[in-house]
């Protein structure tokens, strides 16, 4: 098979881009391969082309809703069959994509990885005829890396429950411990893993040691601002106030962040890429999926949070090829806000304890797991706590069987009495009795699945398929809220005292393996050689090897990172701070790592519940580092 043809068949491209087509052979050929291309280095052909040439289905897993729906949308304007499932979709649609791709007449199916949790999704795939397993931004199973999301964790265990015959991974940034750990997770042979394109000529990348009270100032200066332009920072409010700071001295940009509504996001990214504004001041909510060509300058006013940010961040300077400048404003005063993200996504001990307990005295075998509640219970955020139940799915302590929604409520579109109407016999009394058994209030109607279970004694799926029924018809408005999961407990014998602390240590090993890599970045800003070569060395690219010569360390040499500005402080004045805190959290929930979180500004989920965040102390060392503060409190 000649692909350049296959390639200009069926995308009209005259040829590969690097590395594309030594992966594409790879599958081609029956094996499983693993990608690591910058990003815009055409990952997504890696995938397509074969997609198209194998016989069977292709199931893609992608993180990211806009990034299915532009894969979607441009593997359709090439005439291929290609579908995405998502929560936007109406049942019908859903249901339509389904049955085509039974009948194998979708080539390409596009899904996020929690599709999975799915029971009648996970039936369907049962069904279908599968040629490969893809999974785009691969770097999210690694627990060890940034953007983890612990449903990823499952993939290699789908992967053999499924049986997809070949897997095919795609990252722009994997280290290489995290490239092997993957690859063995998949059984990948490390002869087909290929990192390459990280060196860009065209990137001129700069570090300067600038102190905290020094970077607007320096920013101004160094700014073009006819160019465009994305300045990172770390904190929602820094974006806000430097960018009234610049458009006030005629620099006009933009915040983006988190924090703004999300038809705000959409403005003004809509904005940004149409080149209608030039300048987007971002905490790293912005850029992902972002395809600009003439990204202009990439400035780090924060140091990024770490080297695989730092990689993504700066790729997406200058995709036309032409000279593109980024520099990172390197000082320390912002290292321990980064550290303190690490350490607010650890579990305490006492967090995994209870729940542990909570499965081993769970009266029954099915466990429902309402994820808000539970996190709320064991004042654990969610990012650990899914972490947490994804260890013990893998431990087979408990199995994921499905997901329901507890509360149904509906709106009229009809009266009831004409939706009966449209019913026979039996089931005109079961709708019927549906509608006398639920709650009427002012607008909406609140159905009682269980209370209508038991009366009627039927199944909760028939109550609900009546009603998707009526709502599908139109007659009805109707809402699903809560989610469940339902695990089924498979292994209560563990020691509680020592399993729990096992899990606490892995999470104690992961917290201080991202901390050491913030510490590695720092080190590499200040010490490397060159960044080009040092940055490319770090994700494994053997194809560059010597130094850029255009780079600020091949230019002016490494550069000295100054201390940070911390004013010392007591043990005494620490405590201090503490006392409106302890008068106000709930004793269950007080402990150091509590106290500590308080003052270092890491919020957690009791914290929200109980206002703590208003208190005058909160966050009022969050430069501090985290280890010193909890070491000095004394409760
Ligand atoms: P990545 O996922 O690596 O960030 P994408 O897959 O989104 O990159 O590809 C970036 C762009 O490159 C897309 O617009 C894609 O259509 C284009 N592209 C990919 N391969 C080729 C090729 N062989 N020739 C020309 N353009 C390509
Ligand atoms: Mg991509």
């Amino acid at each position: 098979m000649n692909l350049e043809n296959e390639l200009e068949k069926a995308f009209g491209f005259g040829e590969f881009k690097t590395g594309q087509k030594e992966i594409i052979s790879a599958l081609m050929n029956g094996h499983s391969a693993f990608a690591i291309f910058p990003t815009g280095a055409g990952k997504s052909l890696c995938y397509q082309l074969p997609a198209i040439l194998l016989p069977n289905l292709t199931l893609v897993v992608s993180p990211l809703l806009s990034l299915m729906k532009d894969q979607v949308d441009f593997l359709k304007s090439q005439n291929i069959a290609a579908e995405r499932l998502d929560s936007s979709l109406e049942r019908d649609e859903y249901s339509a994509i389904i049955d085509r791709a039974k009948r194998g007449e979708i080539k390409i199916l596009m899904v996020s990885v929690e599709r999975f949790r799915n029971e009648r999704f996970r039936n369907q795939l049962k069904q279908m005829r599968l040629s490969m397993l893809v999974v785009d931004e691969a770097h999210c199973i690694s627990e060890w890396g940034h953007n983890f999301r612990p449903d990823y964790l499952k993939l290699p265990a789908y992967r053999i429950e499924y049986q997809f015959p070949q897997v095919l991974l795609l990252t722009a940034t994997a280290k290489e411990d995290v490239i092997f750990d993957t690859c063995e997770k998949f059984d990948i042979d490390p002869d087909n893993v290929l990192v390459t394109g990280f060196y860009r000529e065209n990137l001129k990348l700069h570090a300067s040691a600038i102190s905290a009270s020094e970077k607007r100032r320096y920013l101004l200066e160094k700014l073009d601002p006819e160019q465009s332009t994305i300045i990172y920072v770390t904190q929602q409010q820094t974006a806000a106030e430097l960018a009234v700071f610049l458009t006030n001295k005629n620099h006009p940009a933009l915040a983006y962040h988190a924090g703004l509504k999300t038809e705000d996001r959409e403005d003004i990214q809509n904005r940004f890429m149409s080149g209608e504004e030039n300048c987007i001041v971002a905490t790293i909510a912005f850029g992902m999926g972002i395809d600009k060509s003439d990204i202009r300058q990439i400035f780090h006013y924060d140091m990024p949070k770490s080297l695989e940010n730092y990689s993504q961040e700066i790729g997406r300077a200058g995709r036309d090829g032409k000279d593109s400048y980024c520099e990172v404003l390197c000082s320390r005063d912002n290292l321990n806000l980064l550290k303190n993200f690490v350490y607010g996504d650890t579990a305490e001990y006492d967090a995994i304890y209870k729940l542990l307990q909570q499965i081993k005295d769970f009266p029954e075998t099915n466990w429902p797991v309402k994820i808000l509640s539970l996190s709320n219970e064991l004042n654990l955020r969610m990012l650990p706590l899914k972490t947490l139940l994804v260890y013990l799915e893998m431990a087979r302590v408990i199995k994921t069987l499905y997901a329901y929604y507890e509360d149904y409520s509906f709106t009229y579109n009809l009266d009831a009495e004409q939706i009966v109407k449209n019913f026979d016999g039996e089931r005109a009394t079961f709708i019927q009795t549906i509608f006398d058994q639920s709650e009427h209030k002012r607008k909406w109607v609140k159905v009682d699945v269980e209370g209508i279970a038991q009366n009627y004694n039927c199944d909760r799926a028939r109550i609900i398929t009546a009603l998707e029924y009526i709502d599908e018809k139109g007659w009805i408005n109707l809402e699903a809220k809560q989610t469940v999961d339902m695990y089924e407990i498979t292994n209560r014998q563990f020691d509680l005292v020592d399993y729990a602390q096992r899990i606490y240590d892995k999470f104690q090993e992961i917290e201080e393996s991202e901390i050491s890599r913030i510490d590695n970045m720092l080190d590499f800003f200040e010490n490397s050689d060159c960044l080009s070569f040092d940055l490319a060395r770090y994700f494994g690219e053997e194809t560059f090897n010597q130094n850029c010569g255009h780079c600020s360390a091949c230019l002016t040499g490494p550069i000295e990172i100054k201390a940070g500005e911390l004013v010392p402080i007591s043990a005494a004045e620490i405590n201090e701070s503490l006392t409106e805190f302890k008068a106000n959290f709930p004793k269950e929930f007080l402990s150091e790592a509590s106290a500590a979180r308080f003052l270092c500004g890491i919020n957690c989920p009791a914290f929200t519940k109980h206002k703590i965040k208003k208190l005058n102390s909160f966050a009022v060392y969050e430069t501090y580092p985290y280890k010193e503060i909890i070491r000095q409190i004394d409760l």
